[in-house]
């Protein structure tokens, strides 16, 4: 079959297109420019023609894929503002929202192929403040996290805007098959990563700072320090295993109307640094005492639904960070 991926350059997405092409699928990634794109091009030029890309400027106009659906089987929806620059939240809502509206107008009056639609959500809907440790299922939404950013607005913290972002983009993907049920000819399966880490694919200019927001902020917190904070954390899953997750939500039939958290655990940025310094990496250590064996997590996701619909094996702490050492030793960054 064949695959459209919106936000085709991105860390998560070149990841995804890489493992589907993998799996034989064909794949059109959607990009903003024509030179994002014509790289693209040329990093999957070992494909052939089982991969092409399209050029979508604006996600939020109307009819903004209705080119892009066509002929397409199923949808993996990745492109959204991460961590962008910006005192006015919508500038990342309306992207968020609104891209993804749209993505899902166009596969319902164009997409005639189309069987599933697959959308990159992210813990950040799911997460919210606990005093006590809490674990975190599907169940659960980030509703407070919206009313804080309608309350503070341009006040609000850039990583309010961005998870209001992302909860009122799911909220309105999930609206949008209920107001459509008896019109839409495909299923929506939502994935929710927490913090992606792992050796990036796509096109990083030069230096760390060109990272995606999630590795630049492992860059700094693992390798720089001395931020470096025992309590500093949160859940995180390796990008590869995200990948095949977005493959397998594809192909799993039981998915369908699903959203799926996509965690290997909790961590602290001490697990890392001390992962990394087994890879021969100087790393601030800023607590001798620290024991990963009994350390407190504050937020655990219930990856019950997961293990149950795609059997899917996660990569450790030391895996990825070794996987990760590797590529910013082979880019001269450490
Ligand atoms: P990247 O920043 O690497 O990729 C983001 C992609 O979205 C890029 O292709 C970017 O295109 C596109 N994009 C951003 N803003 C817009 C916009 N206004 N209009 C059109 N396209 C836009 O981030 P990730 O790969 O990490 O993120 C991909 C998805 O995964 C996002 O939806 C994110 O919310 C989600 N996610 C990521 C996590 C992480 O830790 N990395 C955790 C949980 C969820 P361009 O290059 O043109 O800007």
């Amino acid at each position: 079959g064949k695959v459209l991926v919106t936000g085709a350059n991105g860390y998560i997405a070149t990841w995804v297109i890489h493992k589907l092409l993998e799996q034989d699928y064909s794949v059109r990634g959607a990009v903003r420019s024509e030179s994002k794109a014509t790289l693209l091009r040329k990093a999957f030029a070992a494909y052939g023609d089982r991969f092409e890309t399209t050029v979508v400027e604006d996600i939020t106009k109307a009819g903004a894929f209705d080119e892009a659906v066509k002929g397409i089987d199923a949808v993996e929806h990745t492109a959204s503002p991460v961590y962008i620059a910006t005192d006015d939240p919508d500038e990342v809502i309306v992207p968020a929202v609104h891209g993804t509206t749209r993505v899902l107008e166009s596969a319902l009056a164009y997409g005639s192929n189309v069987k599933r639609v697959v959308y990159t959500s992210a813990c950040a809907t799911i997460v919210h403040v606990q005093d006590a440790p809490y674990t975190f299922s599907e169940a659960d939404w980030n509703d407070a996290v919206v009313a804080e950013v309608k309350e503070k607005g341009r006040a609000a913290s850039q990583l309010a805007k961005y998870r209001a972002s992302k909860t009122l983009a799911e909220k309105a993907a999930w609206e949008f098959v209920e107001k459509n049920k008896s019109k839409i000819g495909w299923d929506l399966v939502v994935l929710n990563p927490p913090y992606v880490f792992g050796p990036p694919i796509h096109d990083v200019a030069q230096s760390p700072e060109d990272l995606n927001a999630s590795m630049r902020q492992w860059f700094q917190s693992v390798l720089k320090g001395p931020e470096l904070l025992i309590d500093g954390g949160m859940c995180w899953t390796d990008v590869r295993d995200l990948a095949e997750a977005h493959v397998l939500a594809i192909q799993k039939q039981e998915a369908g109307g699903e959203r799926i958290i996509v965690s290997e655990g909790p961590f602290k940025w001490q697990d890392f640094a001390i992962a990394a310094s087994k890879q021969g990496i100087k790393v601030f250590v800023n607590d001798d005492s620290y024991n990963p064996t009994n350390a407190t997590h504050h937020v655990i996701y219930d990856t019950s639904k997961i293990a149950r619909i795609f059997g899917l094996k996660f990569r450790s702490i030391e895996e990825s960070t070794a996987d990760i050492i590797d590529d910013l030793r082979a880019r001269g960054w450490i």
